[in-house]
C-alpha cells in the first residue's frame, strides 16, 4: 500500500513540510456545490456555468442567471470559487447562440470565440456573476475557456474588470495558450489548465473517443512537458497556476503537478479527501523529484512507475 493512504485529508491542502495547494471542487449545479462542500473542498476551482443554458432556448435574463449562480456560491460564502463563463460551441451547441454548421467543431467558435463574436452575451453573464457574488459573500475570480492568445486573455480581462469583478483569469486548454503563459499572465491574474481539452489538443486526439484513450492520458510525458512551461511561468511571476481536468483527480498525479508548480488543483468532490491525503504525504521536494522523474519517461505507463519509484506504493 502506499504510504500517503495513512494520511488524513484534514481540510487543509498542503504537502507534508507544509508547502501549501488549494484543494478545490469542479461544479455544475447547487447540488454539486452543497456535496463539494461536505467533502472539505477549500472552494471551487472550476464552476462550469453551462447549465445555466443548456435547457434554455433563449437567452436566461440577468436576473434568472444571477440567482442560478447565487445558489451555487452560497455554500461556499467566505471562499475563493472561479466562475467561467459560458463554454459553448462544439459538443455544447446552444440554441440562441447559433454559430453556424461547422466541419470541425472543437476546432471552430467555441469557448471564448462565441464572447467574440458576442460581446453583449458575456457582458450580461459577468453583470449576472457580479450580482451573485454580491449575493453570496464569496470571493468570485472570472476565467474564460478555451483562450489560444494573450490578446484574446487581455481583451477578456478588460471585461471582466469593466463589470466590477476584481479577478480575471483564463483555462490553458490550447496548446498555444500554454506556450504563451508568461505573456498571458502579464493581463490577467491567473491560470488554470484543463487538462481534458489540452491533452485533445495536444495529441489530436478527440477526448470523447475510447479508442483514443491512451493518447489523452494525462500521465502521457508530452502533455507533463507543456505543463512544466506553464508552471515554471506561473512560479517566474508569482501568479497562480490551477489544474480543473481530470488530471487534478489522480492522487498520485496530483503530488506531481505540485511538484511541476501547479498551486491548486480542483477536481469532481469526490476525489477531494483522497487528493488532500496524497498531498500530505510527501514533502514538496519529494514532488519536485517525481515530476522530474515522469517529465523523462518515454511513455505514459513508464512516467507512472517513474512517479512511484520515488514516492512509493
Ligand atoms: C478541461 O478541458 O480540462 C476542462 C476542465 O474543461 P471541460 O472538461 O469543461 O472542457
Ligand atoms: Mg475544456
Amino acid at each position: 500500500a502506499e504510504r500517503a493512504a495513512a494520511v488524513e485529508w484534514s481540510g487543509t491542502g498542503t504537502t507534508a513540510d507544509g508547502h501549501p495547494v488549494k484543494v478545490l471542487a469542479n461544479v455544475g449545479s447547487a447540488a454539486d456545490a452543497r456535496a463539494a462542500v461536505g467533502t472539505g473542498a477549500q472552494g471551487v476551482g472550476l464552476f462550469r456555468t453551462e447549465f445555466c443554458y443548456l435547457a434554455a432556448s433563449d437567452e436566461p435574463s440577468v436576473e434568472t442567471q444571477r440567482a442560478a449562480y447565487a445558489e451555487v456560491l452560497t455554500p461556499f460564502a467566505g471562499k475563493p470559487v472561479v466562475v467561467r463563463t459560458l463554454d459553448a460551441g462544439a459538443d455544447k451547441p446552444l440554441a440562441f447562440l447559433d454559430m453556424g454548421v461547422e466541419p470541425n467543431p472543437a476546432l471552430g467558435v467555441r469557448g471564448v470565440r462565441v464572447s467574440f463574436d458576442r460581446p453583449d452575451v458575456l457582458d450580461r453573464q459577468l453583470e449576472a456573476i457580479a450580482g451573485a457574488a454580491a449575493d453570496s459573500g464569496v470571493e468570485v475570480s472570472v476565467m474564460a475557456p478555451m483562450v489560444a492568445t494573450a490578446d484574446e486573455a487581455a481583451w477578456f480581462a478588460a471585461r471582466v474588470r469593466a463589470a466590477g469583478l476584481q479577478r480575471a483569469g483564463v483555462m490553458i486548454e490550447v496548446p498555444a495558450a500554454a506556450l504563451s503563459t508568461a505573456e498571458i499572465l502579464a493581463a490577467v491574474d491567473f491560470v488554470s489548465i484543463g487538462t481534458n481539452d489540452l491533452a485533445q489538443y495536444v495529441f489530436a486526439a478527440d477526448r470523447m473517443t475510447g479508442a483514443l484513450a491512451e493518447l489523452n492520458d494525462p500521465w502521457q510525458p508530452a502533455l507533463l512537458r507543456l505543463l512544466d512551461i506553464v508552471g515554471r511561468a506561473g512560479a517566474e511571476l508569482g501568479k497562480p497556476v490551477g489544474v480543473c481536468g481530470e488530471a487534478a483527480a489522480d492522487p498520485r498525479l496530483a503530488g506531481v503537478l505540485a511538484g511541476l508548480g501547479v498551486t491548486s488543483l480542483s477536481m469532481g468532490a469526490s476525489a477531494v479527501p483522497a487528493v488532500g491525503a496524497a498531498l500530505a504525504g510527501h514533502p514538496l521536494a519529494a514532488f519536485r523529484q517525481a515530476a522530474q522523474a515522469a517529465l523523462a519517461a518515454p511513455t505514459s505507463a513508464r512516467a507512472r512507475e517513474a512517479a512511484n519509484a520515488v514516492l512509493g506504493g
